[in-house]
């Protein structure tokens, strides 16, 4: 029996929904990127982890949209993509398992109770499923009949399955947990106490169990961005999400805003998140005539979601026409509404080229945007809630 192998599943794939839906929208970070000093939340967690055990192979299930940002942060652990559910991220993970048994935990239980697992992690190869719970100290009902409290076992997760079997009870439906499937097919389960130190953070009432942590860093980040395009005739012309009456539009597979795709580029620059070809290349049929906005709140969300707020943006527009001092005001404005960031953090700065070089022969315009970010602070948000 002994020598049987353990892969680390850390589930990180949520939307936070019940978490952040009472934040402003230019702070919704999802929980597992709440910023621990530097660190993400999620890297917190397997670094906690990793220190338990040998593992053969560490998986992340992540989120389609932060993906391969998550990756960038770990060399050590492989990222796969999450589904619509938490049984079907497993599902799409345990896929790529070699190992006999799963260790699987969740970001939301970032405290990682180390007894607790010292003793799932004995003699876990004995099981086909190891799992924590906690006795229940509340009446609960059922409708209006009172159950028996005794009888009643509070499940926890890390828990510890054997691989083949976990995937034949994932293959026919969804469960909560990896326990409540091994149970419903007969298997070997193993009932370990858990802790209450393990709570889940799932709403925002719950971000008091962090308090101990550090803090995030205070400090900004910068990214820049540049956008050209010719002019088109015949084509509406958009700048800034605002549709702007002039002869010409600008030539491009999408919209060709030009403004929105220098802010995008230096959204992700300072997130570190790419540019605007990775995410949105020119090649697919989906981008085509694409309103900008739309591919602007895209990144917005990921940035906001990654645990960034946005602080500033300056923008330089170099255009010989059409003249933009007259659309200032209102470029402002609608920024401001994009990006849900009040109209002072929005600097708009015109200049023409004094008619040298393709902008002035009037032939397209140049933006360049600077956009600058920070941590979302978590306690700020523990005064607010
Ligand atoms: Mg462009």
């Amino acid at each position: 029996m002994k020598n049987k192998t353990l892969s680390l599943i850390l589930m990180a794939a949520g939307s936070s929904t019940r978490f952040n839906h009472v934040l402003p929208k230019n702070q919704q970070v999802k929980k597992q990127w709440l910023r621990i000093h530097q660190i993400p939340l999620w890297q917190k967690v397997l670094h906690d982890l990793k220190a338990l055990y040998d593992f053969k192979e560490i998986f992340i299930g992540a989120d389609a949209q932060s993906l391969r940002y998550m990756q960038k942060f770990c060399d050590d652990a492989v990222v796969i993509c999450g589904g619509a559910s938490r049984a079907e991220t497993l599902r799409n993970i345990l896929k790529e398992v070699q190992s006999d048994f799963v260790f699987v935990s969740d970001v939301a239980r970032f405290n990682i109770d180390v007894e607790v697992c010292n003793n799932l992690l004995k003699d876990f190869e004995h099981y086909d499923c190891s799992v924590p719970y906690i006795d229940c100290v509340d009446t609960i009902l059922l409708d209006n009949t009172a159950l028996n409290r005794e009888q009643i076992r509070l499940i926890q997760t890390p828990q510890i399955s054997c691989t083949a079997k976990l995937k034949e009870c994932l293959s026919q439906k969804d469960y909560t947990d990896e326990s409540t499937a091994m149970l419903e097919h007969g298997h070997h389960i193993r009932f370990i106490k858990g802790s209450a130190k393990m709570h889940k953070l799932t709403t925002i009432q719950d971000l008091h169990l962090l308090n101990h942590l550090p803090k995030p860093q205070e400090m900004s980040f910068y990214g820049s961005g540049i956008d050209i395009h010719p002019f088109e005739a015949n084509k509406p012309m958009m700048l800034g999400g605002l549709h702007i009456n002039s002869p010409v539009g600008f030539k491009s597979h999408s919209d060709g805003d030009v403004i929105l795709h220098a802010i995008i580029d230096a959204l992700l620059g300072a997130s570190g998140g790419g540019d605007i070809g990775e995410w949105f290349p020119d090649h697919c049929k989906e981008f085509k005539n694409i309103s900008s906005a739309l591919l602007l709140e895209e990144v917005r969300h990921f940035v906001v979601s990654v645990g960034y707020e946005i602080s500033h943006l300056d923008l330089n527009i170099i255009a010989q026409i059409p003249k933009i001092n007259p659309h200032k005001k209102a470029l402002q404005e609608h920024l401001s509404k994009l990006l849900h960031l009040p109209k002072h953090c929005i600097n708009i700065k015109a200049t023409t080229a004094e008619k040298m070089g393709f902008i002035g022969r009037e032939e397209g315009i140049c933006v360049m945007a600077h956009a600058t970010l920070r941590y979302s602070n978590w306690k700020e948000f523990l005064c607010k809630f």
